[in-house]
């Protein structure tokens, strides 16, 4: 992890929400880093979990005319909403023949490289419909 997101990270005030004492980094809470995911544990023993890394959930597939496009389903350090990719780009991108070969794309999109790469290209499931619809010739219920 980049050290000066860590430094960000454990310099933001926690309210813990088990004794309500705050945490950062003056406070004598622990902190720990391993695999990219942050630990802050009060000095009560509870234990707060920051994932910084951008996990991969799955793909599909479509094949058309020949021509197949995949699309990778992915999340940025554990927020719930998911984002997703295109998986041709990533699949040339990471340097592997496959998009089944999902650990060594994870492992690209945790490179430094490959983070800068997938925050700037992510999108939401909301710019997937609009892209779908802009396919149809731009009819879509907002604008007929
Ligand atoms: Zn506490």
């Amino acid at each position: 992890m980049d050290i000066n997101r860590f430094l960000k990270e454990i310099k933001t005030e926690l309210i813990c929400e088990s004794c309500g004492c705050v945490l950062n980094h003056k406070t004598n809470c622990a902190v720990a880093l391993k695999d990219e995911i942050i630990y802050r544990t009060c000095q009560c023993g509870h234990t707060y979990k920051i994932d910084g890394r951008i996990t991969v959930h799955g793909y599909q597939s479509k094949n058309e005319k020949g021509t197949t496009t995949h699309i990778l389903e992915i999340r940025i350090d554990g927020q719930l909403i998911p984002k997703y990719l295109s998986g041709n780009e990533v699949k040339s991108k990471a340097g592997v023949n496959r998009i089944n070969q999902l650990e060594k794309i994870e492992s690209y999109l945790n490179s430094d490289a490959g983070r800068l790469w997938a925050l700037e290209n992510a999108f939401s499931e909301f710019d997937l419909i609009l892209q779908q619809s802009e396919s149809i010739g731009g009819k879509n219920e907002f604008n007929q």
